[in-house]
């Protein structure tokens, strides 16, 4: 995504102050069509930006001004206010792809952060590298992909991820960060945790085996193959497979209608003493088939952290087709709450906000939150739903 209908041009609306050396920024840009739920008000300034000197540039501009900055890729993990954001929007543009074999046997596969996920997944496999083919199809840029750790079917990108190419928003330097010192875990890095908008994402780089073996340990890829008889199928079978599997489970948010971030609540790590409080908590006022698919899921998650889908517990609340406004709960999948047409950020944080308080009453758990909110007052988002879980 490089360019957003609505952009004002250049020509018409900067005043000479805006026309940086490298970079052109944008005032009041809205924001709705630069993301996949299609909500959220305007930016205040927006700059796309390719190249170190640009991004120096539009951080500097941002500090003369005084203004907070939002680095925005494929806008497929975040819900924007209705508001807009009241700052500087960076929207990495930068793109390739570049692989270079080693002694070993595995590839280096360089991607800069601008570059769709999807392609980067789609050229490894057309190359016939392993190791991010199950993370096919997955929306957004390649640079925050890094940022939440994606992860889809058995395969995470810390299980290849080797460095990052940052830039310093403070300093403007360049850097390059090593795999520890990402701390890359269930959905999250330095990037989203304890180094949150220290650093812009350039490129990164992973290793990619050249001789791998299909990763069939999820029971939806496995049974794909197991009805088409197929025990070994190729990488492309692989990617061919995860793609027909997540079209038929996430709309692809192309349109308003069906707008989404994906999953919106995070899944959950219990500690065998938690489950067991969840169980017994279950085991009060729910009919014998909800406990025998938490038995179900307990077995699939024999040591700790027990890994719990939030879907679940929404499902056994029975918010499965909840709505509020124009937002709603998918009925295919619980986790993801779709734009219906013409939502606002306003119903997307109320539904959240009914969804964890309900599940939160009924089992006790409190379901964690996936989309980083851009652009609302602290007070608004409490008044909804607790970002803390
Ligand atoms: C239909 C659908 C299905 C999805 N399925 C999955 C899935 O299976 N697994 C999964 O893990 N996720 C999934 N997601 C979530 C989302 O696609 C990923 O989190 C993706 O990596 C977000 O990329 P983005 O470019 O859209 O990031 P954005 O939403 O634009 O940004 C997300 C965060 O990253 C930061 N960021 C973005 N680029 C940079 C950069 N260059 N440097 C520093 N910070 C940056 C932003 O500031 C923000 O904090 C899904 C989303 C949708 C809509």
């Amino acid at each position: 995504m490089s360019r957003a209908p609505g952009v004002i041009p250049r020509r018409q609306t900067l005043s000479v102050k805006y026309c940086l050396p490298m970079t052109s920024i944008q005032p009041n840009v809205s924001l709705k069509p630069y993301t996949t739920f299609k909500i959220g008000g305007p930016a205040r300034f927006f700059a796309s930006a390719s190249a170190a000197a640009e991004f120096r540039a539009a951080l500097d501009f941002a500090r003369r001004e005084g203004l907070p900055v939002f680095i925005l890729g494929g806008g497929s993990n975040i819900l924007v206010s209705d508001r807009g954001f009241d700052g500087l929007v960076i929207h990495p543009a930068q793109k390739g792809i570049e692989t270079k074999g080693r002694a070993d046997g595995t590839v280096s596969v360089r991607i800069q952060a601008g570059e769709t996920w999807d392609e980067a997944a789609r050229s490894a496999v057309e190359q016939e590298l392993w190791g991010i083919e199950n993370l096919s199809h997955i929306p957004g840029q390649a640079g925050a992909a890094l940022v939440q750790n994606i992860g889809a079917y058995g395969q995470q990108i810390s299980d290849v991820f080797e460095s990052v190419e940052v830039m310093e928003t403070a300093t403007g330097a360049l850097r390059t960060l090593m795999r520890e010192d990402c701390q890359l875990s269930y959905r999250a890095s330095i990037f989203n945790t304890v180094a949150k908008g220290r650093f812009i994402i350039l490129s990164l780089q992973l290793r990619l085996r050249k001789l791998g073996q299909p990763n069939l340990s999820y029971r939806d890829v496995r049974d794909y193959f197991s009805e088409r008889g197929l025990a070994e199928p190729s990488i492309a079978e692989v990617r061919r497979a995860v793609t027909q599997i997540r079209d038929r489970k996430f709309p692809f948010p192309r349109q308003e209608k069906g707008g989404n971030a994906g999953s919106f609540f995070k899944n959950l790590q219990l500690s065998a003493v938690q489950y067991e409080a969840l169980r017994a908590r279950l085991a009060r006022g729910n009919p014998p088939a909800v406990l025998a698919r938490l038995d179900e899921i307990r077995r699939r998650s024999p040591s700790e952290p027990i890994k719990l889908p939030s879907a679940f517990l929404i499902d056994i609340c029975g918010l499965k087709d909840f709505q509020i406004g124009g937002a709603q709960v998918n009925p295919t999948q619980p986790l993801v709450l779709l734009n219906r047409g013409g939502a606002t950020a306003e119903d997307v944080l109320a539904l959240a906000g009914h969804i964890r308080r309900t599940v939160q009453a009924r089992t006790g758990v409190a379901i964690p939150l996936e989309p980083e909110l851009v652009g609302f007052a602290p007070g608004e988002i409490e008044r909804h739903v607790r970002r803390d879980a």
